[in-house]
């Protein structure tokens, strides 16, 4: 351990959290510039304690005249199946929620499901509607569905004034629910055909 401590926002809890430096791991291959630093830091907060690996780069002047960026946890990335307007429609709806901006979050993550839906072929202007159109084509059914609607619901409370306050939860909630349904709906449904069809051409050969 060094004697440094460092000050940071915890990627896991979101506090601010400072910690002692555990241990110190330098890349320092030729071939990669610039040379990497990673230091092993500890959350301070109790329920917390999430390890986190931050890294400083040399640019010429040595690690101390870089800031710290967090390296792990790694923020999730979307699979690369899924339609780049649609990851980035799910990617500002992270951004809001890194910003506690929860109402934000929930009208993005609306707006993810709308796109999705349009995608699809869905061809309604109510986002209701064009949920049923889709089940009602077997491209989102049973669980699927139920999420996709709920997200709805959640999504206007995001968009519409009652006076009611998004809670972190229901953001975060919101934000997997949208992540899983788009991976089931770009990802596994792919693979699971794909499987399915290796699956047939065995049984007969
Ligand atoms: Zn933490």
């Amino acid at each position: 351990m060094t004697d440094e401590v460092r000050a940071f926002l915890c990627p896991e809890c979101g506090e601010p959290s400072k910690s002692a430096v555990h241990g110190i791991a330098i890349q320092n291959d030729p071939e990669i510039f610039p040379p990497a630093e990673f230091s092993l830091l500890l959350c301070s907060n109790n329920e917390c304690q999430e390890p986190i690996v931050q890294v400083r780069e040399d640019w010429g002047d040595g690690f101390e005249d870089d800031k710290p960026v967090i390296y792990l946890p790694s923020k999730r990335q979307l699979n690369a199946a899924i339609p780049a307007a649609l990851c980035d429609e799910f990617e500002e709806a992270q951004k809001c929620f890194e910003a506690k901006a929860y109402r934000a979050t929930l009208v993005m993550v609306r707006r993810t499901l709308e796109g999705t839906c349009a995608d699809q072929g869905a061809t309604k202007r109510i986002l209701a509607e064009n949920l049923r159109e889709l089940q009602a084509q077997g491209k989102i059914d049973g669980l699927l569905a139920q999420w996709a609607d709920l997200l709805r619901v959640v999504g206007n409370k995001g968009a519409h004034f009652t006076g009611e306050k998004v809670s972190a939860q229901d953001a975060q909630d919101a934000l997997d629910f949208a992540e899983a349904l788009l991976d089931h709906l770009y990802v596994l449904r792919a693979r699971f055909d794909a499987f399915k069809a290796r699956q047939t051409k065995q049984a007969s050969p």
